[in-house]
């Protein structure tokens, strides 16, 4: 599917429930995609792209950097501690915080340089042993916690589980955020981002409805 074809649908599902298309930003998530698909989409005047691996992010973008204009990449994927800085110096925004260990790593090196990517928590809705995300019963504890950090954090963040209507999840992660005064959602991608767009999403992120199946 196009890049195109993707805003028109997510225009409309905007439209749908009354929304303004604008508030709602599509991430490309480009991981393991060849460059000269990554290319494509850049041609096809795309700038927000969201990378999983804060190494393969760091191998690939400085050169898409040096040819296009403006690009805003967001890290999705769980986070190592020692990569947090690596992932602060390339990324303008985080989706991926999940715990204290990792919110504490982001204050220091933001104390240090000055600067600080926008932040997403990242919930894990379906309270599922494997994935990444803090619980919802933390989450209210860890804002706080964030917000006494002085962190920038915009929103929150959920990958609901594959069994499971993802309905259910992007509706508790609004209530989650409207109960924390959080405007930030990202959440949908390339199977459910209309829906996510019903219950209020503000970022997608968009895999393989941009860019075809990924290679393994
Ligand atoms: C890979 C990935 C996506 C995109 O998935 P698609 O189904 O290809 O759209 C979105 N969010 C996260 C966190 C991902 O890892």
């Amino acid at each position: 599917m196009s890049l195109s074809e993707i805003q028109s649908r997510i225009a409309r599902a905007a439209q749908d429930c009354g929304r303004d298309p604008d508030t709602i930003r599509l991430i490309a998530v480009s991981k393991v995609q060849p460059d000269a698909r990554v290319r494509a989409v850049l041609d096809a005047g795309q700038r927000s792209f969201g990378e999983n691996r804060v190494q393969e992010a760091a191998g690939k973008w400085p050169a898409f950097r040096a040819d296009f204009d403006g690009i805003d990449l967001h890290i999705i994927g769980p986070l190592q501690s020692n990569k947090v800085r690596q992932a602060m110096e390339l990324a303008q925004a985080i989706h991926s915080v999940d715990r204290p260990k990792i919110a504490h790593a982001i204050a220091r090196i933001a104390d240090e340089t000055g600067a600080c990517p926008d932040l997403f928590i990242q919930v894990n809705t379906g309270e599922e042993p494997q994935k990444a995300g803090i619980l919802p019963a933390d989450l209210d504890g860890f804002v706080t916690e964030c917000r006494g950090l002085s962190l920038p954090v915009r929103g929150l963040m959920c990958i609901p589980p594959v069994e499971e209507e993802p309905s259910l999840h992007f509706a508790l992660l609004a209530k989650m955020a409207a109960r924390n005064g959080l405007e930030g959602l990202s959440m949908g991608m390339s199977g459910d981002f209309e829906k996510a767009i019903s219950f209020g999403a503000t970022h997608v992120r968009v895999g393989s409805a941009i860019f075809g199946d990924r290679q393994p």
